[in-house]
């Protein structure tokens, strides 16, 4: 069996697994109650010891955002939540604690390897996983294995592939980046923006996606806007890895039946692909579970 821990900014998710990906046993905790009082990595080494309990486990994961060095498992370059556990060599910290060998990696990679494992990806050739959410996350799995480029950070930076160069300034450092355009929360931006009607809403997206479903021309045209700038973003990593599978997740993608149908014909129209619309644009089929069984099975 494995376990995997996924650290996010606001969740941290943990899971047992067995050897076909199956779930043992899986919890959702708030990052709040974990760090709130005492030592975070304490805390999160104890929380791991409870999601196990009696399980005779492996090997285990960690997956974080930022850049990892899968050698030493430090956080490099943390972002968020993660300066919490920046410098700490985390791959030594959970492998001394909980002992069994322990991997640390970037979440996005994380999710990847999931998907390509167990879910959306299986059986594809090259795989691109982008993630809807706070950020744009992109991984990329190719001929059996995650690509990592030369220092580990290859394949993850889709996100700040620019699709205008005129566009707005990225904490990056370049304009126009696809996050800037297509994550979740630069789409709720966007929708508040275009439809104060949504302003208040807590639930802005779907009810954004509902008033698309019903064929509002105003909410339409905010919706056909996003699926072309997503279709730019895609048919760059296209362009430049060329997969067989794009897999996309995040909570935007609930709305997938109204999504992929007009993103995907737009991603044919425009891509270079042998023979043309080759490519599949599939939904996440783990969804939430996807970084934490994803780390439980990447190794080194
Ligand atoms: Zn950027």
């Amino acid at each position: 069996m494995k376990f995997g821990m996924d650290y996010g900014g606001t969740n941290i998710k943990a899971g047992v697994f067995d050897n076909n990906g199956e779930t043992v046993n899986f919890v959702e905790e708030k990052l709040s109650a974990l760090s709130s009082q005492g030592n975070l990595l304490e805390n999160l080494i104890a929380h791991s010891k409870k999601v196990i309990g009696k399980n005779k486990i492996e090997s285990g994961g960690f997956a974080i955002k930022g850049l990892i060095n899968t050698e030493t498992g430090k956080v490099e370059n943390d972002i968020g939540a993660g300066q919490m556990l920046a410098g700490i060599n985390l791959k030594k910290a959970f492998s001394e604690a909980l002992g069994f060998p322990f991997y640390v990696d970037n979440d996005a990679r994380a999710y990847a390897w999931g998907e390509y494992k167990f879910g959306a990806g299986v059986g594809s050739k090259a795989m691109v996983c982008m993630t809807l959410g706070t950020g744009l996350g992109c991984s990329l799995v190719v001929d059996d294995k995650p690509y990592c480029g030369s220092d580990s950070s290859g394949g993850l930076l889709g996100g700040h592939i620019s699709i205008d160069r005129n566009g707005p300034d990225c904490t990056c450092g370049q304009k126009g980046c696809l996050e800037l355009y297509c994550s979740a929360t630069a789409l709720t931006e966007k929708v508040k923006l275009a439809h104060p009607v949504l302003n208040d809403s807590a639930e802005a997206l779907p009810a954004f996606f509902e008033k698309v479903k019903l064929g509002d021309k105003e909410f339409t045209r905010t919706f056909n806007e996003f699926i072309d700038n997503l279709s730019v973003g895609i048919v760059n990593v296209i362009h430049a890895y060329g997969p067989d599978v794009v897999v996309l997740g995040g909570g935007v993608l609930n709305s997938a039946d109204i999504i992929l149908p007009p993103l995907t014909e737009l991603v044919h129209k425009r891509a270079w692909t042998f023979p043309k619309g080759k490519v599949q644009i599939r939904k996440s089929l783990l969804g939430n579970n996807a970084a934490a069984i994803g780390i439980a099975f990447l190794e080194n």
